[in-house]
């Protein structure tokens, strides 16, 4: 048998080969079964487990490819939580496990429906991976756990190694590379969800050149959700933020800011939009939004006064 090396072996989860007896562990009067003998012995059922072993896994991920993709829109599937980690204060990043080099199988934009049980009584909500869509071998999201929300109440027990019922892609976004020279995302809280998605998917492509430019409301700099990976998405050319922190303390300045952030203290306004936008009039934009109802109809409305024709917009 082909000896596995440590990478394989520490992949695998393969029994560590037996140790081979030195001369000295051998007594030399004759012994039936010699140390050798069991040695050999050993090393036959190790080769036998590792086989085993490397059998079910090729067979295990041979299932899940033809299984189609791992989600399905007719039926619940479980998906096991790899890890629990904190975003901000009320708001969580569930990592769960996906078939070995097997992504999601979700478009850019899609999002799913997770559910409970809430005292026997099914409860769904609606959440957005937050990973890029072509990630393998897991996906994450980003859930605010409101004090009194019904689903939060059970999402705040979840711990690695639960089942989480998942159904889905639903959702009807439609992103095509280089089709708009500029996207602006105007985004509050948790609705930076879908953002993050086409952020990742517009960086990851060598040969889409759209601009990006994300306008990001949240209460206090500390609010700012998925904090780290938008400090290394802003090292990109092509995409730059703006946080408007509409509760930020400006005066007393207690935060440390980092260096080179963007920071706009208030709420996203008309006249910040005109500003955003002007200077860019010749090229073709489209607007992204995503956030509460009343956020996503004030953008509207104050899109509605600073574009004078064709605003192109999509309300995830
Ligand atoms: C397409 C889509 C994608 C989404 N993606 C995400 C995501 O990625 N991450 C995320 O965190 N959320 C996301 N959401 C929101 C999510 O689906 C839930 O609505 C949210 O998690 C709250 O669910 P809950 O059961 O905990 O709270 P709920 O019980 O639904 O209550 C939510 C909050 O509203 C308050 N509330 C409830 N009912 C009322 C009422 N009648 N009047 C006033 N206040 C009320 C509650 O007290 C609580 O504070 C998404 C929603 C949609 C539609």
């Amino acid at each position: 048998m082909e000896s596995p090396d440590s990478a394989e072996r520490s992949h695998l989860d393969l029994p560590l080969k037996p140790v081979q007896p030195s001369d000295e562990d051998c007594c030399g009067n004759g012994c039936v079964p010699c140390v050798f003998d069991i040695y050999d012995e050993e090393v036959k059922i190790w080769e036998r487990e590792c086989k085993r072993i490397r059998r079910k896994v090729k067979q295990n991920s041979g299932d899940a490819l033809s299984q189609g993709p791992p989600l399905s829109t007719s039926e619940y599937r479980q998906f096991q939580i790899l890890s629990v980690t904190e975003d901000t204060a009320d708001t969580h990043l569930y990592r769960l496990a996906l078939p070995e080099d097997v992504s999601l199988g979700i478009t850019t934009g899609q999002h799913m429906l997770v559910r409970g049980y809430i005292d026997g009584e099914p409860v769904t909500r609606q959440y957005t991976p937050v990973s890029d869509v072509n990630t393998e071998g897991y996906f994450e999201l980003l859930i605010k756990l409101y004090p009194q929300g019904k689903l939060s109440k059970l999402v705040r027990t979840w711990k690695v190694g639960r089942l989480i019922d998942i159904r889905g892609p639903l959702g009807n976004f439609c992103y095509k590379a280089n089709q708009h020279s500029q996207v602006y995302m105007l985004a509050a809280g948790t609705g930076i969800a879908p953002m993050a998605q086409v952020i990742q998917t517009v960086l990851s492509n060598p040969d889409d050149e759209t601009i990006l430019r994300l306008v990001y409301a949240c209460r206090t700099y500390r609010d700012i959700h998925l904090k780290q990976r938008l400090n290394e998405w802003a090292g990109y050319w092509n995409f730059s933020v703006l946080y408007a922190l509409s509760k930020e303390d400006c005066k007393t300045r207690s935060t440390v800011y980092r260096y080179g952030d963007a920071i706009h203290f208030g709420r996203i306004t008309a006249s910040l939009l005109s500003t955003e936008i002007a200077g860019h009039s010749q090229r073709s934009k489209k607007f992204l939004i995503c956030g509460s109802k009343p956020f996503e109809q004030d953008m509207v409305e104050m899109l509605n006064h600073a574009v004078s024709q064709n605003l192109e917009y999509f309300r995830f």
